[in-house]
């Protein structure tokens, strides 16, 4: 890419980023005072992988926003921490109301049914090595890449471990989650909450993303 195409680039991001710290405030980049930073070539968003992105990020964003609203805590919260790990979405903020960190967990368990790099839901979870939801489709360009980088960077033949014949866990969405609690009252019970809102819309969504194949 040429200079000034990547100075171009990175201007359209910057604004991009702008906008949406103006909406998102809690995804800003902020200091040790919790004071933002005010670059906009990055947000905490970023770390969201971009499969998850695609399939929900929009709405995942919005209902923070509309819950943070309702709490009075707009301005007063921060994502600190943004990461995929053993395959579902972490999100790590300051103290916050009860309402709002229940998005944590939530997110945490519906990230887990989608591909992280194309968004499909009830992709397979890839359990052999890395923990990850990732399709056909996506698992297959991986190995290209990884078959291009080793003829260009290794002797040798190129092994791989085709799609079916690899260690994973199919899966379907639930409209509900159920949690293990403890509380001293009650003890050890459990509890189940309703995500069916949220899915539906995120299920609506896949219709437009995947248009010539249904998954569902
Ligand atoms: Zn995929």
């Amino acid at each position: 890419m040429s200079r000034k195409r990547e100075a171009k680039r990175r201007k359209t991001k910057m604004l991009r980023n702008k906008k949406l710290v103006k909406r998102y405030p809690w995804i800003a980049i902020v200091d040790w005072h919790r004071n933002n930073v005010k670059d906009y070539s990055y947000t905490m968003y970023d770390d969201v992988p971009n499969g998850w992105k695609r399939a929900f990020g929009k709405i995942m964003l919005e209902e923070y926003r509309e819950v943070l609203i309702r709490n009075h805590y707009l301005n007063d919260f921060q994502w600190i921490e943004v990461k995929e790990k053993y395959g579902t979405l972490r999100l790590y903020s300051n103290d916050a109301p009860g309402e709002v960190l229940r998005l944590e967990s939530k997110y945490d368990y519906i990230s887990g049914f989608f591909c992280l790099s194309c968004g499909r839901i009830n992709s397979p979870v890839l359990t052999d090595g890395w923990v990850e939801p990732l399709c056909e489709d996506c698992y297959n360009k991986r190995t290209v890449k990884q078959r291009r980088w080793h003829e260009e960077n290794c002797k040798g033949t190129f092994t791989y471990t085709p799609y079916k014949d690899f260690k994973k866990e199919e899966q379907k969405i639930e409209m509900f989650a159920t949690y293990k609690c403890y509380s001293p009252e009650q003890g050890n019970y459990e509890e189940k909450r309703d995500y069916s809102q949220t899915i539906k819309k995120i299920i609506a969504r896949q219709h437009k993303l995947f248009k010539q194949k249904s998954t569902l």
